[in-house]
């Protein structure tokens, strides 16, 4: 029989959506526990009746830590690690003047494996267990990310950033070599182990229409991979790519006219819609994805959560390291709050807290996998010092309940609130002791 071990501390899981159920879809035990064994979750109770149950299970208690699901981050270009927090540029500029330089230097191998390892690492120290990731022009940026994720035993999806034109000489593929490539890196990658491969063409402006129909080609051959895109970031982008494609509707239709719009597709920042566009994106069940530090920092604008979610719209949430400044999922909840205050639809604790972890998870199609505590659930999880530094503890002192308590760490919280990362049952972060 395989080993069990009984986590014990507060804990905190979801039954339903808090954005149709209100904050009674979350679960709460302050005295709680976790019974992993072989990578999963068996068992999730009171710490009583599940120590009774399992008398010869391991016990690691956590003491007053809040036990949840790990942090899921649906949207992500590792190899911008080291430009992360880069001066003063807006989308165009900002990928000419530091994201291209920097994503040529991932040709070399060596560099794009050093760059995949220190981000893994950085993000697991954040409490992020999966993410979803752009990796550059070259296969090898792939490999590495898949490589490294192999290693940390991580669930991490990932695809070949597609781009063959409006970009500089040495980061333009071809129509015929993004097919090639990526449908390559599909077969190797995509369901072995915990890796799934993601089609990815950067966004329609770096792409020629024969690069979106051939990508949209290879993804009607493995309808069951995501894809995975930018939609309506800032308005000078809308603009040009509206000069790009004359014979479009709109940016949506710049996807959908090469079979790039489809229930698998998840499409980052998506602030700037027109109605026909959300109205296509709800169709065919879409997803999108928040990118509220990135919004921010860039100057794009204001995500509209509240009327995208009662559209029924599945939304993950997530850093876009590094367009974000944070690879922090404690922060970009909590930018996600700002945004939904400055349209003045406030997000609870509960929704932020479901956003980085089930909503996400929901967003990529894994929410039968991560993103939650449940028995068979995948045990990807983290314990969270609600106390982690004099600030938040005397704020979390006064709080009435777990969600006063939690929204302390999420607005005030950093990598000190991480007190344990846990990836298939295995602590990763800090390193075992
Ligand atoms: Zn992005």
């Amino acid at each position: 029989m395989a080993e069990e071990t009984l986590h014990l501390g507060q804990t905190l899981h979801f039954e339903a959506d808090p954005f149709a159920a209100g904050p009674s879809a979350a679960r709460h035990d302050s005295a709680g526990a976790i019974l992993v064994a072989d990578g999963r979750i068996r068992a999730l109770g009171s710490a009583a009746s599940l120590r009774a149950a399992h008398p010869r299970a391991r016990v690691v208690d956590h003491g007053q830590a809040l036990l949840t699901a790990g942090f899921v981050d649906a949207h992500v270009h590792y190899p911008q690690t080291r430009i992360i927090a880069s001066w003063g540029k807006r989308l165009i500029d900002w990928l000419n003047s530091y994201t291209f330089p920097e994503e040529m230097r991932l040709a070399d191998p060596a560099y794009a494996r050093a760059v995949a390892e220190d981000y893994l690492d950085l993000v697991l120290a954040q409490g992020t267990t999966t993410v979803c990731s752009y990796a550059t022009i070259h296969p090898d940026s792939v490999d590495a990310i898949f490589e490294a994720a192999e290693a940390r035993g991580m669930r991490v999806l990932a695809g070949k950033t597609c781009m063959d034109r409006n970009a500089p000489e040495g980061l333009r593929d071809t129509a015929q070599s993004a097919y090639d490539d990526s449908k390559a890196l599909l077969d190797r990658w995509h369901g072995c182990g915990r890796a799934s491969y993601v089609i990815t063409p950067r966004f329609s402006p770096t792409s020629t229409p024969e690069q979106l129909s051939a990508l949209g080609a290879l993804w009607a051959e493995h309808p069951d991979c995501l894809m995975q895109t930018h939609l309506s970031e800032q308005l000078d982008e809308i603009a040009w790519v509206r000069s790009l494609f004359p014979q479009a509707r709109d940016y949506l239709d710049t996807y959908e006219a090469h079979g790039l719009l489809g229930p698998n597709g998840l499409y980052g920042h998506a602030i700037h819609l027109d109605p026909r566009e959300i109205d296509r994106l709800s169709e065919v069940g879409a997803a999108l994805v928040h990118c509220p530090t990135s919004n921010s920092f860039i100057g794009s604008g204001l995500f509209d959560m509240a009327g995208l979610t009662a559209r029924g719209l599945r939304v993950g949430l997530a850093t876009d390291t590094g367009g974000g400044s944070s690879f922090s999922m404690l922060r970009t909840m909590a930018a996600a709050y700002e945004i939904g205050q400055l349209r003045g639809t406030p997000l609870h604790a509960s929704q932020l807290i479901w956003l980085a972890t089930q909503g996400s998870a929901r967003a990529l199609r894994l929410d039968d996998r991560i993103g939650n505590l449940a028995p068979g659930m995948e045990a990807d999880f983290i314990a969270l010092d609600l106390a982690s530094t004099p600030a938040i503890a005397q704020r979390a002192a006064r709080a009435e309940d777990i969600w006063e308590a939690l929204f302390a760490t999420i607005m005030m919280g950093d990598d000190r609130a991480i007190a344990g990362t846990w990836v298939a049952g295995q602590r990763t972060s800090p390193a075992a002791s």
